[in-house]
């Protein structure tokens, strides 16, 4: 009688394409000139960012594109300790939630230019931009946030965003 077998190795790899639709189309162009364009919900009136075609809550199309500002408010985060494949940052890095300042959903994005240990909830933060010639149609046309000198912004100021 032989060991059953428990264990197999099955590499699996999917490759597709996602067209950016009109809504994502509006803000990738737009975040190579350095604006930052969300979509406001006509029923909740939350401002999304990336702009996209329709609300996931209220299932209602939106076509209210919204310029948000560069900076805003970081809201969560974790710290990145472990080394991983493909890793680029220097360890440890600060990986954060970041409702920007005129959106109501956050995005997702690096927090440099302060030491792990003292980043916090609150922390005003603004965009350190790629320069214009290497900036990409994507979120990483933004290199990461930074803080920005402002006090942090009280919790009643952004529990509404977590
Ligand atoms: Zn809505």
């Amino acid at each position: 009688m032989s060991e059953p077998i428990r264990k197999i190795e099955a590499p699996v790899r999917l490759e597709f394409t996602v067209e950016a639709g009109r809504a994502l189309t509006r803000f990738l162009s737009s975040i190579v000139e350095e604006r930052i364009v969300g979509r406001r919900c006509p029923e909740c009136t939350k401002v999304y960012v990336p702009a996209r075609s329709s609300c996931p809550t209220c299932g209602v199309p939106m076509s209210e594109d919204v310029t948000v500002a560069d900076t805003g408010t970081l809201t969560t985060f974790c710290i990145v300790n472990v080394p991983f494949e493909g890793q680029t940052m220097k360890l440890p890095y600060v990986y954060g939630a970041i409702v920007l300042d005129g959106a109501d959903l956050p995005i997702l994005h690096l927090v440099q230019g302060i030491p792990a240990n003292e980043v916090r909830m609150g922390l005003r933060v603004k965009a350190e931009w790629t320069p214009p010639e290497e900036r990409p149609a994507s979120l990483e046309a933004i290199r990461w946030f930074t803080p920005s000198g402002e006090p942090d912004a009280p919790f009643d100021a952004y529990k509404e965003h977590l």
